[in-house]
């Protein structure tokens, strides 16, 4: 029997415009001779970081850790009010690569909390961008991450239902879920505004590996297992086939192409192009080296 294994690659695989607005930050202060610290690890992929490392640029939890005559960086997910205060305080040099979409987010909840709103946030609670967004309230904000704890929120009655209220999201919330939240926030909240702020980046990238995953026996997310838009095109491939989550080409292995027929292949928006290439020419070694098991087999990459 003639098995033929065919590769879909995902076109929006790979880095996002947020995170090559970052990266290419720090890529030119490097090469026009600056020294450089990261207010945390410039993105959620642990391969960019260390190369960053490798070319001197510091990673610092807190602008006050920033070392004399170095620029301070801050990345793709924002950060609160008051830490662009203490910056400002501090005289550091900054270079600002939050994502446009992020800060969006940051005037729409500091408008209306100044208006007197009470925020919902649909988030990863702790996350760096969740955490900058509720730093730019001036009332009070909640985070949920479930329809559940909306319902949990009205039970326990910390939002008043007759108080202006407005539900944003995090940038890479998982569509469907947000979907439904905004669905049950509705009927919680007659009064409520609700803010559509996933970015197309995401949705796009999500819609995209729900259609690979459908018509694939098995997807391959490539990406930083603290990503956590990486996180949720698992979480959404999973639903329609088997899924594995993946760093690096190391961790593919033979066995997991048994009695496969279509791969698809998607990754993380802080997952660089060498990284993805590295995948692809790597599945395409296990499959020629593994005639033995897939006799005949033939392998064929697409991009969707
Ligand atoms: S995922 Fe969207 S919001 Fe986040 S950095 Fe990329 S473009 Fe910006």
């Amino acid at each position: 029997m003639i098995f033929k294994l065919n590769i879909l690659l995902a076109k929006s695989a790979g880095f996002c415009f947020g995170v090559s607005k970052a990266v290419d930050t720090v890529n030119q202060l490097l090469d026009s001779g600056e020294r450089v610290s990261t207010l945390g690890p410039i993105i959620h992929n642990p391969q960019v970081v260390a190369g960053f490392e490798d070319r001197g640029v510091g990673i610092v939890s807190s602008s006050k850790d920033t070392p004399e005559d170095t620029v301070l960086v801050i990345r793709s997910h924002g950060v609160s009010r008051e830490v662009y205060e203490e910056i400002q305080k501090s005289g550091i040099r900054v270079c600002d690569a939050t994502c446009p979409f992020v800060s969006k987010i940051h005037r729409i909840v500091a408008r209306e909390s100044l208006n007197g709103a009470t925020v919902i946030i649909a988030g990863n609670p702790g996350h760096p961008e969740v955490t900058g967004i509720c730093g730019h309230c001036s009332g009070a904000s909640f985070v949920v991450s479930t329809p559940e704890d909306l319902v949990e929120l009205a039970q326990k009655k910390l939002v008043n239902p007759s108080d202006k209220i407005i539900m944003v999201a995090q940038t890479t919330f998982n569509a469907s879920i947000w979907e439904k939240c905004a669905k049950i926030a509705k009927k919680l909240y007659t009064n409520l505004m609700i803010f559509d702020t996933i970015c197309n980046a995401t949705a796009e990238r999500q819609n995209e590996a729900t259609e690979l995953a459908k018509k694939s026996d098995l997807m391959v997310i490539v990406g930083g297992r603290e990503s956590s838009n990486t996180a949720k095109l698992r979480d959404v491939c999973s639903d329609y086939c088997p899924t594995f989550l993946i760093e690096t080409a190391d961790e593919l292995n033979p066995s997991m192409f048994q009695g496969v027929q279509t791969v698809g292949i998607t990754a993380g928006a802080s997952t660089p192009a060498d990284i993805i290439k590295e995948v692809l020419s790597t599945m395409s070694e296990i499959i020629s080296t593994n005639e033995n098991e897939i006799k005949e087999a033939q392998s064929s990459v697409e991009t969707t």
